[in-house]
């Protein structure tokens, strides 16, 4: 079996692409500071596993974000060897911002961590960059080179295309990752041979 783990922040729009790539069936109805658990569902023989948003719980917002980033790297790290690609959603247009205001504190943003992770225990792990449809033409190209320098990856972000996906949930513009969720379906259904 094969499967797919997606993280991201609250709010970068993650249920809004899981129903658009797999329907109605991942997570329904969201509990914001309850859900800590991950939510699976079986698409033939792939399982998509949705992890907790890493989220904000006013009051409590550092403490619930810890927490959901322990689970989240547990659960990676119990299931590392099941877990062939990784989808790391973020919100496009605020990413650089957030990633800048936690250097100015000498901190890694949860994003980053997360991305870093997925890498060093050996999960593919490809970027969902959503709400591109908020970014004017003349600022897509910028935009998505901020994005892969903050990622840690030299620009331009084209050489990263088979990492990179910018789209939009909101208007159902994911063709992008589409085909790279596409491509490494393929590769492993050839290396499974
Ligand atoms: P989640 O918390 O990551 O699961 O995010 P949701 O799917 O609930 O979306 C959070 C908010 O972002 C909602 O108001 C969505 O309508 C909005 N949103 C999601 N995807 C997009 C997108 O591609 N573009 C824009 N402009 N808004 C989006």
């Amino acid at each position: 079996s094969f499967e797919i783990i997606f993280v991201g922040r609250s709010n970068v729009g993650k249920s809004s692409l899981l129903r658009e790539l797999f329907g109605a069936k991942v997570r329904v109805g969201k509990r914001p500071g309850v859900t800590l658990r991950p939510a699976h569902v079986q698409v033939s023989n792939l399982l998509i596993t949705d992890m907790p948003g890493f989220g904000f719980m006013s009051g409590v917002k550092d403490r619930k974000q810890d927490i959901v980033k322990d689970k989240t790297v547990h659960y990676i790290e119990d299931n590392a060897e099941r877990i062939q690609l990784g989808v790391l959603v973020i919100d496009s247009p605020s990413f650089p911002q957030i990633v800048d205001r936690w250097d100015s504190k000498d901190q890694i943003p949860i994003d980053v961590e997360m991305f870093d992770f997925l890498r060093e225990v050996g999960i593919d792990t490809i970027i969902a960059a959503n709400k591109m449809d908020k970014v004017k033409e003349s600022d897509y190209d910028p935009l998505l080179d901020e994005i892969t320098v903050r990622l840690g990856l030299e620009p331009p972000w084209q050489n990263w295309r088979h990492i990179i996906a910018p789209i939009s949930a909101k208007k159902g513009d994911i063709k992008a990752l589409k085909g790279l969720l596409r491509d490494r379906l393929h590769e492993m259904k050839r290396d499974d041979l």
